[in-house]
């Protein structure tokens, strides 16, 4: 499993990105801890549950199989 953060900066398209511990892109300033989970789908239900008003979207690098623009 992987620890899970999203962003709680936007990006300059709208979306707030979902990555995995460890990425390269990982925020540095200010995110939120999602949980632990296998799948990136996963921890962006989690970040639209907690989040259900931004575009959540998954990171091109660390959490490409999330990644939808
Ligand atoms: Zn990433």
């Amino acid at each position: 499993m992987k620890r899970y953060y999203i962003n709680n900066n936007m990006q300059s398209n709208g979306d707030y990105e979902v990555h995995a511990q460890g990425c390269s892109f990982f925020p540095t300033d200010d995110y939120t801890y999602l949980g632990e989970y296998y799948y990136c789908s996963s921890a962006v239900a989690e970040g639209k549950r907690r989040f259900p008003y931004r575009k959540i979207n998954g990171c091109y690098y660390c959490s490409r199989e999330c990644h939808t623009s």
